[in-house]
C-alpha cells in the first residue's frame, strides 16, 4: 500500500462514502474505520477480505467511480428489476441506454446501468485521473453529452473538451489554467452533471429552462486547460515524465507546489497570450522573473506552450458570443481590456455579478496582460470575462467548494443566453 498517493486514498474513501461504506473524514489516511470500510466493500464484491488496497480491490473500486456498470440482459428480465438489482433507478437506466426499448430487452444484449449517486465528487483533490475517470463516466451516463480533446499538454495529457447543447449561440468557459487553482475544474465538472442530469428529465435549473438552453446556446467547457500543473500541485513529480530535478528547481528547491501556477514548461499560461504580451515582458523583470517558474514567467512568444496555443485554436475555429476564464484570486469579475470590449460587456459583467455575488473589477486597467481574456477581448471585440472564485491561499481548500458551486451555479447558466 506504500506507493498509494494520498490523493488517492481520499479519492478511495470519498467513494466508499458514497457507497455508504465509510461515514468519516477524507482524510487520505488508512487507519481503522477506512480499513473496516474496504473490508466490507470487499466481501460485498466477492473479493479477498483483506482490509488492503490490493490490486482486484482498487480495480474494483475504479470500476465504481466510473458510476455505471454494464448488466446482460437475462430472461424475464424488465428494467425496473434491474434497477432493483443495482439499487438505483429506472430513468438513469433510459438516459444512459437511448436505443433500448424497456419493453422489448433482447436478452443477452448488454445494458449501461448508471449507480443512483452524482459521480463528480467535490469533496478531494481533483486529480487528472479524478477528470478522465468523470468523463468516461459521464459520456456513459449522458450520451448526448460529446467529448473530445483540443490538444495535448507538454507530458501528453488530453487537454479534454466537453460539449453541452445544439444552438447557434456559442460560448466557451474554461478552468484551471493555472495550476493551483484547479478547484475550478470540479466546479465545471459538477455544472455539467447537474445540468446533465437535469436535462434529461428536460427539467429546470434556477427558473432556467435546461431543454431551451440546449437548444439556444453551444457550450465548449474545458475544464482543465493545465492538466500537467494540476498534477504538480496535488501530487508532486510522482506521476510526471518531465525532468524532475528541473521542476524542483525552477519551483526554488521545493517539492512541495502548492504555489505552482504554470505548466511544466514553467510557463504562466495566462501571461502567454498575444495581448499586451511585449510590454508583460518588460513588467516580468521588474517582477524579478528571468526565466521559468512557478508563476509569472510569460515564456519565450505568445502562445508558444501547446495548452494555450490548444485553447485559442478552439477559440478561433468558433464564432463565439462570449468567453469565461475561471480562476481564483479574490471574488471579483474582470471584464475589460484597454477599453476595447464591446459596450454590452459591462451591461453582462454586471448581470454576472448580480448572479454570483461577485464584485465587478473597476476600470482599472493596469492588471491585464497576456491573458486569455484579455487576447479575447483585444482579437475579437467580444464580451470576455476572468471570473475569480474564492479569496485566501491557493490551493483554495476543497471546504469551499459548495460555497463557491452556489455562487457560479446560475451564472455559468446566464452566460449560455444572455
Ligand atoms: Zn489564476
Amino acid at each position: 500500500m506504500d506507493n498509494i498517493s494520498k490523493s488517492k486514498i481520499k479519492e478511495i474513501q470519498s467513494l466508499l462514502n458514497k457507497l455508504g461504506y465509510y461515514n468519516y473524514s477524507i482524510d487520505g489516511f488508512i487507519e481503522n474505520y477506512t480499513i473496516d470500510a474496504i473490508k466490507n466493500f470487499q466481501k460485498n464484491n466477492n473479493l479477498k477480505i483483506t482490509g488492503e488496497l490490493d490490486q482486484s480491490t482498487i480495480d474494483k473500486i475504479d470500476d465504481y467511480m466510473t458510476g455505471y456498470v454494464l448488466h446482460t440482459i437475462e430472461n424475464g428480465d424488465t428494467l425496473y428489476d434491474i434497477a432493483r438489482k443495482y439499487n438505483t433507478v429506472v430513468w438513469r437506466i433510459i438516459t444512459a441506454n437511448p436505443n433500448v426499448n424497456p419493453f422489448d430487452l433482447t436478452i443477452g444484449t448488454s445494458i449501461i446501468v448508471p449507480l443512483n449517486f452524482q459521480i463528480v465528487p467535490t469533496n478531494i483533490p481533483y486529480t487528472y485521473n479524478v477528470l478522465e475517470n468523470n468523463i468516461m463516466g459521464l459520456s456513459k451516463r449522458y450520451p448526448f453529452l460529446r467529448f473530445d480533446s483540443i490538444g495535448n499538454s507538454v507530458d501528453g495529457r488530453q487537454l479534454y473538451r466537453i460539449r453541452i447543447g445544439n444552438g447557434s449561440n456559442h460560448v466557451i468557459y474554461n478552468g484551471a489554467h493555472h495550476a493551483n487553482e484547479w478547484i475550478t475544474t470540479p466546479l465545471l465538472m459538477k455544472w455539467i452533471e447537474v445540468f446533465s442530469e437535469v436535462y434529461s428529465r428536460k427539467g429546470s435549473i434556477r427558473g432556467y429552462d435546461t431543454e431551451q438552453i440546449w437548444n439556444y446556446a453551444t457550450i465548449d467547457i474545458v475544464p482543465m486547460v493545465n492538466p500537467d500543473g494540476v498534477e504538480l500541485v496535488i501530487d508532486g513529480v510522482d506521476n510526471i515524465t518531465a525532468n524532475k530535478d528541473q521542476l524542483i528547481k525552477w519551483n526554488f528547491g521545493n517539492e512541495n507546489f502548492n504555489d505552482w501556477k504554470s505548466n511544466i514548461n514553467g510557463v504562466d499560461l495566462n501571461r502567454n497570450y498575444d495581448a499586451g504580451w511585449k510590454e508583460y515582458k518588460e513588467l516580468e523583470k521588474e517582477f524579478g522573473v528571468d526565466g521559468p517558474g512557478p508563476f509569472l514567467y510569460g515564456g519565450t512568444k505568445p502562445e508558444s506552450e501547446p495548452e494555450s496555443l490548444a485553447m485559442a485554436n478552439l477559440t478561433r475555429s468558433i464564432d463565439t458570443r462570449l468567453v469565461l476564464a475561471y480562476h481564483t484570486q479574490g471574488q471579483v469579475i474582470f471584464w475589460n481590456y484597454k477599453d476595447l470590449q464591446p459596450e454590452i460587456s459591462l451591461y453582462i459583467g454586471e448581470t454576472f455579478a448580480k448572479a454570483s455575488g461577485y464584485e465587478l473589477a473597476s476600470e482599472d486597467l493596469s492588471q491585464s496582460f497576456a491573458g486569455y481574456k484579455d487576447w479575447y477581448i483585444l482579437d475579437f471585440r467580444k464580451p470576455g470575462y476572468t471570473i475569480e472564485v474564492g479569496k485566501g491561499k491557493n490551493p483554495l481548500p476543497i471546504d469551499q467548494f459548495d460555497m463557491i458551486y452556489e455562487n457560479n451555479e446560475e451564472l455559468l447558466l446566464l452566460a449560455s443566453i444572455i
